[in-house]
């Protein structure tokens, strides 16, 4: 028996599972998943927790619904992997477990201890977050009883998952407090180390313009150094200051802790691939999948998604032997919630930025690119249907895993 073994049963390590026990036969495969938490957490939805809009059970099932029959899930940290021994340290009876081939899909997380004065006393007081689903519970918590100021959200450092999420947060927090008739006495601002609203000039300049419209200031270029929670201010290397009443920050992303422990990683824990392939550049038979990886695209579900398409037939090619084809083109594509019902949505890959045009049947949609219409907020909304009932269990979606020109205009 052949072993193969997938760290992280996220969207990534899940899918994967799901698309690979298909693939590889039973009898001469064994597939193992490891994971330390037995929730999983649909994270696009934590956007929405804050604002009442989705409540706990939204956006949690037990990860062992998602694993298919056929693949081993154990459930256990896991504390090194062990690359030259083809190896795997888990927590759980302190084992190892071999591998001949190894997916490493163990995701990017918010670390707010890398910030100094972030997680001091004001922690799930003055400052909050939505990346975990305990930070977003507090902040609903918090934003029913609050009764305006100052609020700020930023972003301490690039990358980090779903780059549009924190647009989204403030146009949804725009929405939030007309509806409460408190706009007036809550000043939005977003600080960001971006030279504009987003990394790609066309959406930029879309999103900066609709950010302008709902009068929410935009802080560019600002790097975040430290908070001091007393003062209440955000302060950026150069000691420029950004006051706050109630912050909402996105803290630094990193890879497990495990990737470092394991010499594996980059300077934030995300895996060295190759980008097309996800193959580890220094171990042949290592791969990285999903936000785990370092690549030069999106950490975003939607990513993850696609690299798993390419990554099936690539694997299949790669045990055989064959050279596998250099076939990822880092497509990514973001619903963008904007408030009042509305939503813009933005696809791209490596090499094109977000264009104009209709998605994903072209001229008809339904969906309009980088525009702003009430059917992009419906799909977003569908989206978490799609996620737990075809994505997550690798069933095919009407959708190419590389960008498509069709339908787009420049
Ligand atoms: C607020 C928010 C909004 C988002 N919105 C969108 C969106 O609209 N569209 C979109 O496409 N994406 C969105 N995303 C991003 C998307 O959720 C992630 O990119 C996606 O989940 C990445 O999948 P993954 O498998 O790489 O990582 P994850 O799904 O995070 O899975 C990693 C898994 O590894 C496990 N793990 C890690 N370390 C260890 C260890 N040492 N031992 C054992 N297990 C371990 C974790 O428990 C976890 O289950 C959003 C994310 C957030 C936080």
């Amino acid at each position: 028996m052949k072993r193969l073994l997938i760290l992280g049963a996220g969207t990534a390590g899940t899918m994967a599972a799901n698309k690979l026990r298909h693939v590889l036969g039973q009898d001469e495969w064994k597939i193992t998943i490891v994971d330390q938490d037995e929730t999983h957490y649909y994270q696009p939805g934590f956007l929405f927790i804050p604002f009442g809009i989705y409540g706990e059970n939204d956006v949690r099932k037990p990860k062992r619904d998602f694993v298919p029959n056929g693949v081993e899930m154990i459930l256990s940290e896991i504390e090194l992997i062990e690359p030259e021994e083809n190896r795997v340290k888990i927590a759980k009876d302190e084992r190892y477990l071999y591998y001949d081939y190894l997916i490493i899909a163990t995701g990017t997380q918010p670390r707010p201890d890398e910030t100094p004065g972030l997680t001091d006393g004001e922690w799930r007081k003055s400052i909050h977050d939505f990346y975990t689903f305990d930070g977003a519970i507090a902040l609903a918590k918090k934003l029913r009883t609050w009764d305006g100021g100052r609020l700020v959200v930023n972003i301490m450092e690039l990358p980090y998952k779903c780059p549009v999420a924190p647009l989204e947060f403030i146009f949804l927090a725009d929405w939030f407090f007309h509806e409460k008739h408190l706009r007036d006495k809550v000043d939005l601002t977003l600080a960001t180390p971006l030279p504009g609203a987003f990394t790609k000039p066309r959406a930029a300049s879309l999103l900066g313009s609709t950010l302008e419209d709902k009068n929410i200031s935009l802080v560019t270029e600002f790097y975040a150094e430290r908070v001091e929670p007393d003062k209440k201010v955000l302060v950026s290397y150069d000691e420029d200051e950004v006051p706050y009443d109630l912050l909402v920050t996105v803290p630094v992303n990193m890879g497990a802790d495990v990737i470092a422990r394991s010499g594996l990683g980059d300077e934030l824990n995300h895996v060295p691939v190759d980008k097309h392939t996800f193959l580890s550049t220094e171990y042949d038979n290592i791969f990285a999948l999903g936000d785990a990886a370092a690549l030069p695209t999106s950490k975003a579900g939607s990513v993850a998604h696609f690299a798993v398409e390419v990554f099936i037939e690539n694997f299949a090619r790669h045990i055989e032997g064959l050279p596998m084809l250099e076939k990822f083109d880092g497509h990514a594509n973001c619903f963008i919630e904007s408030g009042f019902g509305k939503g813009i949505l933005i696809d791209f890959n490596y090499d094109v930025e977000p264009l104009p045009g209709k998605y994903p049947l072209p001229g008809i949609g339904p969906f309009s690119l980088l525009q702003e219409s009430e059917m992009n907020h419906w799909g977003k909304v569908m989206f978490r249907w799609l996620y737990w009932n075809y994505l997550l269990k690798g069933r095919e979606m009407p959708i190419t895993a590389q960008m498509s020109m069709a339908g787009k205009w420049s």
